[in-house]
């Protein structure tokens, strides 16, 4: 059987879970094609294949599938994995939704035995028939422009935050990977010129014991390679004892999702948290000598200009400009298809229709001001794309200085610190605008 496996956009990162089915789909019988259009530029036939895999890794990569998809001609055995398979296939129902590598669905779609060998826990990705890990997001730092691979230590997860794609599919609950398939994972892609990883678990401490201990083993089995990581902020305050470990253990910074200071909108999306302890958390990484990287999604139906002035204060506070992606200060709440915030009753009377081409529903603001707000904080960003992003930071806070008649800026001298982040600035949970999908077509967000 001939098999084409396409991927569109994994946030910057190799797409290992197409390495993961193309080991499922090898039974030594089949021919499989990959082609991972975030990087790729190929023209191919579709309809010369026998089956076609699409991976809709999250929203943006559904949007950009179905953009590819359209007026084609498909083979006729077709399927779609990830995190928004089901979203996809709802809308596409000729697709058939693959739920787990570990289950049969793939086998009685395509009616042929595959690789029995094959365990999603166990075995190790085959990262060698993906494009090279040096066409992928970078950890730059300065003058420096490092090669970043990724592993996964868990899937899934144990929380269920409303605006999140992961408890639609995982419903509370997270699985761990085997040791040795993380491992190698790791070995193989330091092999291949990684020298710095990004743990891609949900959350690094849904599990704090076994995340530790296969960060412990990775240290000492690579030495000079540094970690990134996503904690969230209830988990941060929660383990401090763990958090402390992770600088000793290489962990360059820490991707936390903040999201807003509106303590009834923290409520609303079910975080666990509050704007106090985002400011406990923050104190945690300083005491640990850890960046904090928090991440925004400060536009949602009820947001109220003082939430946008309340993240510049703790912004300034904390001396937090470079680690902030000046376009987080413009994320707006993501609503797709069977989205955990549809049960919240706070949400009935400003949600609009489901919009189709865009895989998510509409809505309004309570305040309807913010609908401009966003608008001029995004359309700065998007003419001043080429500043570099402390210079972008000071333009948006210009912008809400205007709107809010305060001044934000703290009147300290402030030293501009030099900080490692990841080449690719932004996350699955939020609603993707034109000047990503832009940057995703022309790469300019892949170094
Ligand atoms: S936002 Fe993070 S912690 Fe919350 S459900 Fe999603 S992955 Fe889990």
């Amino acid at each position: 059987m001939k098999i084409l496996l396409l991927s569109f956009y994994d946030l910057g990162k190799q797409p290992k879970i197409i390495s993961e089915l193309y080991q499922k789909l090898d039974n030594g019988e089949n021919q499989i094609d990959i082609v991972d259009y975030s990087i790729e530029d190929k023209d191919i036939t579709l309809s010369e294949y026998d089956a076609l895999g699409v991976y809709a890794s999250m929203h943006t990569a559904s949007v950009l599938a179905e953009e590819f998809l359209r007026d084609k001609t498909l083979p006729t055995k077709l399927f779609v994995f990830g995190l928004y398979a089901h979203v996809f296939s709802e809308m596409y129902p000729n697709f058939n939704s693959i739920h787990s590598l570990d289950s049969d669905d793939l086998d009685n779609l395509l009616d042929l035995k595959l690789n029995t060998d094959y365990s999603f826990k166990h075995s190790v990705p085959d990262r060698s028939i993906l494009p090279s890990i040096t066409d992928y997001s970078h950890i730059v730092d300065g003058s420096n422009n490092l090669v970043a691979g990724s592993v996964e230590t868990t899937y899934g997860c144990k929380h269920a935050c409303t605006h999140c794609p992961v408890p639609i599919e995982f419903n509370g609950s997270f699985k761990t990977f085997g040791t040795e398939k993380i491992t190698q994972d790791v070995a193989n892609q330091v092999e291949a010129g990684a020298k710095h990883i990004s743990f891609n678990d949900p959350d690094f401490f849904n599990g704090p014991k076994h995340a530790l201990k296969i960060l412990e083993l990775l240290n000492t089995q690579h030495p000079d390679i540094t970690y990134d990581s996503t904690i969230k902020v209830e988990h941060i305050l929660k383990y401090p004892e763990y958090f402390r470990e992770l600088k000793d253990l290489n962990m360059l910074f820490v991707i936390s999702a903040f999201e807003t200071t509106n303590d009834l909108v923290l409520e609303i999306l079910q975080k666990n948290h509050t704007y106090k302890d985002l400011r406990d958390a923050v104190e945690v990484s300083i005491k640990n000598n850890i960046d904090i990287r928090p991440t925004w999604m400060p536009f949602s139906p009820w947001t109220e200009i003082d939430d946008l002035t309340n993240i510049i204060t703790l912004i300034e506070d904390y001396k937090l400009r470079e680690t902030v992606d000046p376009i987080q200060l413009t994320i707006k709440l993501l609503i797709p298809k069977n989205s955990l915030i549809l049960n919240r009753p706070e949400i009935k009377e400003y949600l609009l229709d489901y919009d189709p081409a865009s895989f998510s529903y509409s809505w309004n603001y309570k305040n309807t001001a913010l609908d401009n707000i966003q608008n001029e904080l995004f359309t700065y960003v998007l003419q001043n794309e080429s500043a570099d992003e402390y210079r972008q930071y000071l333009g948006l806070v210009k912008i809400l200085e205007k709107h809010s008649g305060k001044s934000l800026l703290s009147t300290e001298k402030y030293n501009q610190r030099v900080v490692p982040k990841l080449s690719e600035t932004w996350f699955c949970c939020a609603e993707p605008n034109k000047i990503q999908l832009e940057r995703i077509r022309s790469n300019k967000a892949l170094i």
